[in-house]
Formats: C-alpha cells, sequence, structure tokens
C-alpha cells in the first residue's frame, strides 16, 4: 500500500496537489500578485478558472492569456467583491461558463494603512468593506451553488497580522482577523453539504501590495524571517492548492501559515 502509493502519482501532484481536471475555480483579485500565481497554479493542474478582476483589464488579460498560451482554460470577470449584486453575477457566470463550482479562492483584498488615531473613517470602513464584507458576500454566492452539488471548497486569504495584529494596520488586521472568524463559522455551517472552508495566511510577499513599503521597512520584515526570503506567490499558490484538493478532505475550519517562519 504504502510502497505503491509512493510509486504512483505522489511526485507528479496528481495525489499531493489535488487533482484539479475539468473542476470549476474561481478566484477573486486574479489579475495580479497572489491572485494570480493562484490562479495560473490551478490552471496548471487542469482546472478551469474563472478569473475575478476588479481595475485593471490589461493585466487580467495578460494573466488569461498566458493561461491560455500554456493550454490552460479561463475566463474573466470584471467585479467589485464589495457589491453584492455583482458577487452574485459573477459566481453566476461561473457556472454559467464551467457548468459548476468546486472552488472559491476569496483573494482580494486592499490596504489602507495609518496609525489608528490618525485613521479615517472612510480607510477603516473601505478596507472592512472590500476585505471582509467581499469575503462574506462571495462565500454566500457560492455556498448557493455548492450547496445544490452538496460539495465545495473555499480558502479564504488572511494574513499572519490578522492573528498577530500590526501597528498601522488596525483596519487591515482586523478585516483580516475577521475572515478567520467567517472561516471559521462558515466550516460549520456550511459542513453538512459537504463544502469545506478553510483559510491560508501569508507573511510577507512580494507584489504590488508589499512593492510600496520602504526599503528599510522591507529589509526589518525580511531580516524576521527564518528562511532569508520574501514569500512568492507560488508559495501561497501551494498552499491553496493543498487545501482546496482531495489530500485535505479532512481538513475544514484551519488557518494555515505561510510565512517562512516570519510569526514564529
Ligand atoms: P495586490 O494588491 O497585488 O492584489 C490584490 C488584488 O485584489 C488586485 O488584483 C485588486 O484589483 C483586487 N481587488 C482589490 N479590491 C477589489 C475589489 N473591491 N473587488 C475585486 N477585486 C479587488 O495584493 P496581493 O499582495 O496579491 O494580495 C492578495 C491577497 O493576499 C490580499 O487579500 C492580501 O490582503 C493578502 N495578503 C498579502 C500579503 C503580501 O505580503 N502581499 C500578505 C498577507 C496577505
Amino acid at each position: 500500500m504504502h510502497k505503491s502509493f509512493l510509486a504512483g502519482k505522489i511526485y507528479t501532484g496528481e495525489i499531493y496537489m489535488g487533482n484539479f481536471t475539468g473542476k470549476s475555480v474561481l478566484v477573486t483579485g486574479a489579475g495580479r500578485g497572489i491572485g494570480r500565481g493562484i490562479a495560473m497554479a490551478f490552471a496548471a493542474e487542469g482546472a478551469n478558472v474563472v478569473l475575478g478582476y476588479c481595475g485593471n483589464d490589461e493585466a487580467a488579460g495578460k494573466t488569461l492569456s498566458e493561461i491560455e498560451a500554456a493550454g490552460g482554460h479561463a475566463a474573466l470577470f470584471k467585479g467589485n467583491v464589495s457589491d453584492s449584486g455583482e458577487v452574485s453575477a459573477m459566481t453566476d457566470f461561473a457556472v454559467k461558463t464551467f457548468g459548476r463550482l468546486d472552488v472559491l479562492v476569496n483573494n482580494a483584498g486592499i490596504t489602507r494603512d495609518g496609525l489608528a488615531l490618525r485613521m479615517s473613517d472612510e480607510d477603516f470602513d473601505r478596507v472592512i468593506d472590500v476585505n471582509l464584507r467581499g469575503c462574506f458576500l462571495c462565500c454566500r454566492a457560492a455556498g448557493k451553488y455548492m450547496m445544490k452539488q452538496r460539495s465545495g471548497a473555499i480558502v479564504n486569504i488572511s494574513s499572519i497580522v490578522g492573528i498577530s495584529g500590526n501597528a498601522g494596520q488596525a483596519n487591515y488586521a482586523a478585516s483580516k482577523a475577521g475572515v478567520i472568524g467567517l472561516t471559521k463559522s462558515l466550516a460549520k455551517e456550511f459542513s453538512a453539504w459537504g463544502i469545506r472552508v478553510n483559510s491560508v495566511a501569508p507573511g510577507f510577499v512580494e507584489t504590488d501590495m508589499t512593492g510600496v513599503l520602504s526599503e528599510k521597512l522591507r529589509e526589518s520584515m525580511l531580516s524576521s524571517v527564518p528562511l532569508k526570503r520574501p514569500g512568492q506567490p507560488e508559495d501561497i499558490a501551494g498552499a491553496v492548492l493543498f487545501l482546496a484538493g482531495q489530500s485535505a478532505s479532512y481538513i475544514t475550519g484551519q488557518v494555515l501559515t505561510v510565512d517562512g517562519g516570519m510569526s514564529l
């Protein structure tokens, strides 16, 4: 048994990552950064991927072209995750285009950093609106389809600052802590329909979001990473595919930290 498992497909990725051939996957914020990395990894594993995106048509179009050039299948949907009408339209689109909805990855997110005493109402509300409310709206809309199918996997992208907090990020840390509470609650609610809900908490990942940080802050963050390198979108994608796939079929309501040891 052990021998045949090892001699089988574990090294090809088919068993280890989960086989996503023909599965329908929706990734929000898929035009760039971590979302792009996640979408490309699913497509490389044979999934049909809906690339949810908000602002940048060119970046989203580039991700689509790259997936198609590599022989993958994907489709674009432009919409704002904090608008419930647009979120419903996005999940309807995924089901119409690819026949069902097997995996939802809530990746779309923003920052509006600042010290709490100087933080405007608008900056607080906007971050909660996109990061937490957007995640809820997408889970609710996808959950309706997944319940009918009696199967599905949802992976919500949180952050290590949602676990530990961070000065200058009260709004962002609160939104990401909220994503963890949402994940655990929905894991309990949705389990009756065979739907698993988990979260990934990245540390410092090199994307446009962190590209705005000063060199000094970047160096200080990197100095606290035991693995001595920043994370890349592919590092997060690996954890997301694991949690969405067959290898994690007995895992729900969990938060997987992917931070090179930064939060140890
Ligand atoms: P990014 O800014 O490069 O990408 C975020 C994506 O979300 C963009 O494509 C953007 O268009 C999209 N988006 C923003 N608001 C949206 C909205 N209202 N509706 C739909 N899409 C919207 O950032 P990233 O670094 O790739 O981050 C991806 C996720 O990972 C975010 O949730 C972020 O909070 C989380 N995260 C990132 C890091 C990091 O170090 N980069 C660390 C921890 C967690």
